[in-house]
């Protein structure tokens, strides 16, 4: 079975790798549909792979911290989420934006609700 050559059509053996003619390799399509899925798997792969080189650890504290200061004494825990959110983004993380939007959305929220408690408790 011959292979042409995709440059310059040259008729080679199927086990030929250059062109006799023209020194291109033979089959480069072959080859690079076969190595297309690898190809398109490594990219998609590396980012997974650099956020968790970078790590979440200070977004991941942030979002604990912000969804506690939701609930508990936002003054306290709503400025350390908003701290550690803006560690994790000076790093990087890649879940900082989130984990700064739940603190500050925490201490918000946190703030809120304490001040309605604050209120129902002054008005009985
Ligand atoms: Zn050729």
């Amino acid at each position: 079975m011959a292979v042409f050559c995709s440059n310059c059509g040259t008729a080679a053996a199927a086990g030929a790798g250059i062109c006799s003619t023209c020194n291109m390799p033979i089959g480069v399509g072959a080859a690079s549909a076969g190595a297309a899925p690898v190809a398109s798997a490594a990219p998609t792969y590396a980012p997974q792979a650099a956020a968790q080189k970078g790590g979440n650890t200070l977004s991941t504290l942030a979002i604990v911290f912000g969804a506690i200061s939701a609930l508990f004494l936002p003054v306290l825990f709503g400025p350390v989420a908003i701290i550690l959110a803006a560690i994790g983004k000076s790093k990087k993380e890649s879940r900082s934006t989130v984990a700064l939007i739940v603190a500050i959305g925490g201490l918000v929220v946190g703030m809120v609700f304490g001040f309605i408690v604050g209120y129902m408790n002054a008005t009985n």
